[in-house]
């Protein structure tokens, strides 16, 4: 096995960014621009759960049907942990994270800035128009909390390293299948990118791929997987043990953030239109045929034998889609298991049992 990575931790990234005068964004899922924020001299650093966090201040504010991304996540923001933003993004990706919104700027009223963001659900000129605006207001919100207006090239520097590390997750993603690296690790590496600066990022993943290419591949059933996140990631320790490969990533934090490249001269209309360019997203609205024929297209480009549908329990924007396009997947020839986590739960050992039946049922 080659040597592993060495990825720093949150804590270390925040600390050493604002020791360097930077300001921190706690950002919430999915879409939203990464390069606005480092134009301000503000690192966002994404908040998925966490996982192992105490939800009970956030179930105090949310129905008992939110997701724990959004139970976990309020429950963050409000604890001592979330002091250590600046300013906190809700982009409005579903009814729960608006509830979420909701929460912070009408009852708890943290004293970080928070900021809203709606995206909208089709790419149609008013679309993009519309998410211009929107990215206007924000970047308007951030000139009255940092007291700074970047300008057009900076906003445009800033993108390009965005650019180039989607770049690079792209490679690490259409080159899993030829790594020589288990599950756990390779994410571990790929989700840094939810908290580390770009051009970090980028040289940490060049250095990941150039340590991973040489090394054996290990024996294992190549697979796709979709949901929102591989989290609690002790899932990866179960798909590794039973000998599961992603080699085809759907997943909402990354596979479906492979943004394309725009060059749009008005930096506000490239950033939207970067925006809009994912895959076929559920959180976005997509259509069910599309979203199977994406999901299709990358099992046969990759070689996925079959597909892990990893969900979260009342992820309603998911939950929807799950029983056609597995029906989809299914009429293609590609097998899927559908299962439901709560991510701040431990893993179920009734999971790990249905993930080893798949990869039996798939060798
Ligand atoms: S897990 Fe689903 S419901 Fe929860 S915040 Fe994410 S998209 Fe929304």
């Amino acid at each position: 096995m080659p040597a592993s990575v060495d990825l720093p931790s949150r804590t270390t990234v925040i600390e050493r960014f604002k020791g360097q005068g930077g300001r921190i964004a706690a950002v919430l899922p999915i879409h939203y621009p990464r390069a606005l924020f480092r134009a301000f001299g503000m690192l966002p650093i994404e908040v998925w759960g966490p996982p192992g966090v105490d939800k009970s201040t956030g179930d105090a504010h949310l129905q008992a049907y939110a997701c724990s991304t959004v139970r976990a996540g309020l429950s963050f923001i409000l604890s001592g942990a979330g002091e250590v933003a600046d300013a906190i993004l809700v982009p409005h990706t579903c009814d729960s994270l608006q509830a979420l919104a909701s929460v912070l700027l009408d009852f708890t009223k943290p004293h970080q800035m928070v900021l809203t963001l709606y995206v909208p659900k089709a790419e149609r000129a008013s679309d993009l128009e519309f998410l211009g605006k929107e990215l206007r207001r924000v970047f308007g919100r951030l000139v009255e909390l940092t007291g700074q207006r970047p300008t057009d090239a900076e906003l445009h520097a800033a993108m390009d390293r965005e650019q180039q590390a989607d770049e690079v997750l792209a490679r690490l993603l259409s080159e899993r299948g030829k790594l020589g690296v288990g599950n756990r690790e390779f994410y571990g590496v790929v989700r840094s990118r939810e908290y580390l600066p770009a051009e970090e990022f980028a040289s940490l993943a060049r250095a990941a791929l150039d340590k991973w290419a040489g090394a054996p591949l290990p024996k294992r059933t190549p697979i796709l997987a979709t949901g929102i996140m591989p989290e609690p990631m002790d899932v990866l320790d179960a798909l590794d043990e039973a000998g599961l490969s992603i080699v085809a990533d759907d997943f909402a934090g990354s596979g479906r953030r492979l943004y394309k490249a725009s060059t749009a001269h008005d930096p506000f209309d490239r950033m939207a239109k970067t925006l809009l360019s994912g895959s076929p997203d559920p959180t976005r609205g997509c259509g069910i045929q599309p979203r199977i024929d994406h999901l299709v297209d990358l099992a046969k480009r990759t070689g996925a034998r079959g597909a892990l549908f990893y969900e979260i329990k009342f992820c309603e924007p998911e939950a929807f889609y799950v029983p056609l396009v597995t029906r989809g997947l299914q009429a293609a020839g590609v097998p899927c298991l559908a299962v439901e986590v709560d991510i701040t739960d431990p893993m179920p050992d009734q999971l790990v049992t249905r993930i080893e039946a798949f990869a039996e049922s798939l060798s």
